[in-house]
């Protein structure tokens, strides 16, 4: 039986208005946010509870239709992109915080719950949701899950991962497993850090059970202007390396700082060739006497403006250009393309000016947005699509940009997956050997390979099939330490 097939066995068990096969109406989930890659589903089906997701799965599994989880679909990476071929399951009518803990600092949550809306029901009781992405007004907990996201604050409380110590599943299979719940953690084999992160390829997240962070009782936020990145990167270098550790150093370079001034008016200092936004929080006295030290730090590494925020009207003020940037591009190039990579964070001022050396020789402008104390850059490459050859120049930007991430000991992605965009770039960082013996942990949870097929991984592959390059026997298995599935 085919996706379209499963729509009937479907209805009596979801309701009519949950399944989706209106030509149309599929066309809605055809993309996340990376709008370039578009599929429209063969079905689309929006469960309410666990049992109608483990029901659409089994579905699924027995008669070997792929399916695809998403959340609100605000991904970067193209890791919910549809298969044409399959059944697209849709978390936004699961959207119930069923727990909120304050006593246990946890909250049990549903898989579609907004980011924010968590924050904004824990907040009277002065706690919060940690992990904020920038598009947390729309991002589900579920989604978060999935990607290992991060955010402005995770440089001081971590990603997604250290946020999460139980999650509900449905694996491929069909069946609801509890791995992890309220305590920080558990015996065993650890498969809620396999699970985070995963983009979806070893099951549907139907519960997360996370943490609740103390709401800090002191926030201090400082804008600081520099001639150039090389000097931000050296005062970011100096703060970290004196042992402070902001809750935000985020960093703009001129380029990103003009796009921000043309969509939101946030009025940075004039003639910036780079502005930090440090933040700080926590007891009153730390936070004051930290305070000092970075505006000092700031001032010896050549920052000739800082401005302090005297109010949450102004410190969002600051935040408002960072976190307009991705979108405030669009001001000034018609098409962009969102890179999301790692480097050490010391290598910043280098990688920054080979960067702006790729740009040069290829006549591609760069814009640079990252968070600076943990190295995660975010370069903005820009194009006109309408132009012949500029997407094909800006994608060779984009990818020699990871691969000087990949040369300065860092990563092809920070926060924002793999999925179906970066999958080429994996033979780039990991050897042939290190994938097969990711694809074993993948085959492990989906023998079938139904859960999420074609990302992550460069090249798809069923699990029964010896992968890659491999004549003989996989090394793990020559060593009998792993099977082949
Ligand atoms: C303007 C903008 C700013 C952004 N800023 C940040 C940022 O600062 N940091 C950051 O990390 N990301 C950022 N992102 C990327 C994106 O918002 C995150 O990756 C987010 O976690 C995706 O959540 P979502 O609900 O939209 O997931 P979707 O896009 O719907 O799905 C993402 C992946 O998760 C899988 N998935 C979704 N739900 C489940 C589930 N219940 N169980 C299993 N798998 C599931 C999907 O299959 C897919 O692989 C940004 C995106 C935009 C558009």
């Amino acid at each position: 039986m085919d996706a379209r097939g499963l729509a009937e066995q479907l209805r009596p068990v979801l309701g009519d208005e949950a399944v989706i096969t209106d030509h149309q109406r599929l066309r809605t989930y055809e993309c996340d946010g990376l709008a370039h890659y578009k599929v429209t589903p063969a079905l689309v089906v929006l469960p309410e509870t666990t049992e109608q997701v483990a029901a659409v799965v089994r579905a699924c599994s027995r008669a070997g239709v792929p399916f695809v989880a998403r959340g609100s679909g605000t991904g970067l990476s193209g890791g919910a992109l549809p298969h044409a071929d399959g059944v697209l399951i849709v978390t936004s009518r699961m959207r119930s915080i069923l727990d909120l803990d304050v006593a246990s600092q946890r909250a049990v949550v549903e898989p579609g719950v907004i980011n924010l809306q968590l924050t904004r029901e824990a907040l009277p009781h002065g706690y919060y949701y940690a992990p904020d992405p920038s598009s947390q007004q729309v991002c589900s907990i579920g989604g978060n899950v999935a990607e290992n996201s991060g955010g402005a604050h995770c440089l001081k409380y971590g990603f997604t991962t250290n946020h999460v110590t139980g999650v509900e599943l449905v694996t491929p299979a069909g069946e609801v497993v509890q791995i992890g719940g309220k305590a920080p953690d558990a015996p065993g084999y650890d498969l809620l850090g396999a699970i985070v992160g995963s983009e979806g390829t070893l099951g549907i997240a139907t519960r997360a059970t996370v943490r609740l962070t103390r709401s800090p009782e002191s926030v201090s936020t400082l804008l600081a202007a520099f001639p150039d990145t090389d000097r931000a990167g050296a005062a970011v270098s100096a703060i970290i390396g004196a042992g402070v550790i902001p809750a935000a150093i985020e960093m703009m370079d001129a380029l990103a700082i003009e796009a921000a001034e043309a969509a939101v008016h946030c009025n940075y200092p004039a003639g910036a060739g780079a502005v930090l936004i440090v933040e700080l929080d926590g007891p009153a006295a730390e936070v004051e006497h930290q305070f000092d030290e970075v505006e000092q730090f700031c001032r010896g590494n050549g920052s000739f403006e800082i401005r302090i925020a005297v109010d949450d009207a102004e410190r969002a003020l600051f935040w408002k250009g960072r976190k307009s940037a991705f979108a405030a591009v669009g001001r000034i190039s018609p098409d962009y393309i969102v890179q999301d990579g790692v480097i050490p964070r010391t290598a910043l001022p280098e990688v920054l000016r080979r960067i702006a050396g790729i740009s040069a020789e290829k006549g591609v402008r760069v814009a640079n947005v990252f968070h600076a104390g943990d190295g995660n850059l975010h370069p903005l490459v820009l194009f006109d699509d309408a132009v012949p050859g500029e997407s094909e120049r800006a994608e060779e930007v984009s990818g020699a940009i990871l691969d000087l991430c990949i040369e300065y000991g860092g990563s092809i992605t920070g926060e924002h997956g793999v999925g179906a965009d970066k999958a080429r770039y994996m033979p780039r960082m990991f050897d042939e050997d290190d994938l097969d013996t990711m694809q074993l942990v993948r085959c492990a949870f989906d023998p079938d390979s139904i859960s999420n097929p074609g990302k992550v991984f460069p090249t798809p592959r069923l699990c029964g099939e010896r992968p890659g390059r491999h004549q003989g026997a996989h090394p793990l298995a020559e060593a009998g330490v792993a099977d082949v599935f």
